[in-house]
């Protein structure tokens, strides 16, 4: 395998009338940009025609991620729905475009690179680290076998390269995301004026935090009837769901219809558009409440489109900004909604690369409980608030991150869930999940498995908050007032059986310390009687003393 990039000299470039078939660009399902850099190098290189003439572009559906991991069946059917459509997309631009549906991608990357006689593959680095090893083992056994040059390129799909990330962060013992947050600010020139935020205030966290009234009245959020190519999709899904419940192995999770997601860059675009127009100037106050019955509130539901690569961060900033700017949107909304985009996925992006390889084996807590069955099979689990996310999530893959931080994460945390696992389930159920978004989101923030590399404390939260933040508590059959007896909140009960189990380790950090002290001023008696209930509850030995 070589990995250099060859420059043809122009005049010769017009000078060659008939070129073989010999460059192959291999387009994996989250990289479905239109400015993909494999197709924009080859464009620089042999010049638009010429490219478009001789490059062949690969599409591979593989059903192999099934055998291992049983996935969403929302969130197959948007992947590979977007790559259908995306196919179509490339072909109306005149690229000649195949699109293989298969049970092995090896199998079918090296019939096509032979059926076609390659002699160059081009790629752009895939965002998640256990896939792109898996492709770096293929195509490498490929290049072994054949006279294949393979050209990786980097991946474009962000504002901050991997290498900018990693020198910014070094300059910092704690690369915070609030000092990136602000340095993403000044760098690409957003809601500035001069070197200072617009407005005076870099940050409106503090306005964001508003609890649900009772009669709050969210916006419909924009959905779309599925077309042909989805329905052929869903029926693919399905038709794979039942041949894996035929050989015994667990059905796929979640329901595949109704289907109400965009799958294509016009209805992604549409998407940010119908955001703007009827939820951006709203998006701020409301963006931490959790309501029964209204599970997208003002949220953007925009990170499947940015995931997939349909839309790009600095086109959804632009627009944003420029729009809310136009439109007089509230600070505390337009700020906190480029938050997100220009601070968060950035940030989590790339420290997910800069932490490295061995990320993913922090526990903290030494966590190692195996993931109740209710959650494997999102099924009741008799807690109202679990039960209406799982319940959501079931329907559409989609929760918002409130609900995943403090209600699903916060529940892991508690119970002392494995990191892995976790962060495992959060990939295979969530319709914007991928390895680069779980590791930093669920292991790191949520679960403080990595010991505060991401977060200055554990996300830990007893059943007051939900209570505060939501109305899940009044249809519960638990009471979140209560901390012991037949009706205490499990919540509550593992709030202080988590402090209890881990409180000489969270003594030493200051923003603790105030629960802490709480734990240590109850009595006695009463904490025993929490960590038994906890214990029945977690199913585990009852802790001594
Ligand atoms: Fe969840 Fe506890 Fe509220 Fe029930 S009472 S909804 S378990 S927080």
């Amino acid at each position: 395998m070589t990995d250099h990039h060859p420059r043809a000299d122009p005049e010769q470039r017009q000078g060659d009338s008939c070129d073989p078939e010999v460059y192959g660009v291999w387009i994996l399902g989250d990289q479905l940009n239109i400015r993909h850099p494999a197709l924009q190098a080859l464009e620089d290189r042999l010049g638009s025609a010429r490219a478009r003439h001789s490059c062949r572009v690969l599409l591979i559906e593989s059903s192999s991620v099934l055998n291992r991991q049983a996935f969403h069946r929302q969130k197959l059917v948007l992947v590979w729905s977007a790559m259908r459509h995306f196919a179509i997309e490339l072909e109306r631009c005149g690229w000649q475009v195949e699109r293989i549906e298969t049970s092995s991608f090896s199998t079918a990357l090296e019939h096509w690179t032979s059926r076609h006689g390659l002699v160059e593959l081009h790629l752009m680095e895939p965002a998640d680290r256990p896939f792109r090893a898996k492709i770096h083992a293929t195509v490498q056994q490929l290049a072994s076998k054949n006279p294949l040059q393979v050209h990786w390129h980097p991946s474009n799909a962000f504002l901050w390269s991997r290498d900018a990330f990693a020198c910014w962060a070094q300059r910092y013992r704690q690369p915070r995301m609030e000092f990136f947050y602000r340095e993403s600010r000044k760098r690409f020139n957003v809601l500035m004026e001069g070197d200072q935020p617009l407005g005076g205030q870099w940050n409106y966290d503090h306005d964001n935090r508003k609890a649900p009234p009772r009669d709050l009245q969210p916006p419909q959020p924009l959905s779309f009837e599925p077309d042909s190519i989805t329905e052929a999709v869903i029926n693919r899904v399905e038709a794979l769901d039942r041949q894996r419940t035929a050989s015994g192995l667990v059905p796929l999770p979640g329901v595949s219809r109704p289907f109400r997601w965009g799958v294509n860059r016009d209805q992604a675009l549409q998407v940010l558009e119908h955001f703007i127009q009827t939820r951006l100037d709203g998006f701020g106050p409301y963006q931490d409440a959790m309501v029964r019955g209204q599970s997208t509130l003002w949220h953007a539901l925009l990170s499947p489109y940015l995931n997939l690569g349909l839309l790009h961060p600095w086109e959804v900033i632009r627009r944003l900004e420029s729009a809310g700017l136009e439109r007089g949107t509230p600070p505390a909304s337009l700020e906190g909604v480029l938050r997100q985009i220009l601070g968060w996925r950035e940030y989590t992006h790339g420290l997910y690369h800069w932490l490295g390889a061995d990320y993913p084996t922090l526990n903290h807590f030494n966590a190692h409980s195996p993931l109740p069955s209710w959650l494997e099979q999102l099924s009741p689990c008799g807690m109202s608030c679990l039960d209406t996310v799982l319940g959501e999530i079931h329907s559409s893959g989609y929760a918002h991150h409130i609900q995943r931080l403090m209600v699903l994460a916060n529940y892991g945390l508690l119970a002392g869930l494995d990191p892995q696992a976790f962060t495992a389930w959060f990939h295979r159920m969530f319709i914007d999940g991928f390895d680069w978004v779980m590791q930093t989101n669920v292991l790191g923030m949520g679960l403080f498995a990595d010991g505060g590399r991401l977060a200055s404390k554990p996300y830990a939260a007893s059943g007051s908050y939900i209570n505060r933040m939501s109305n899940y508590c009044k249809a519960c059959r638990y009471d979140p007032k209560q901390r012991t007896g037949e009706l205490a909140c499990p919540f509550n009960v593992l709030y202080w059986d988590f402090l209890a189990r881990h409180a000489n380790r969270l003594r030493g950090n200051p923003r603790m310390a105030l629960m802490i002290r709480q734990l240590d001023r109850m009595p006695s008696e009463e904490l025993q009687a929490i960590r038994l209930r906890a214990a029945s509850h977690l199913e585990r030995p009852v802790p001594n003393g």
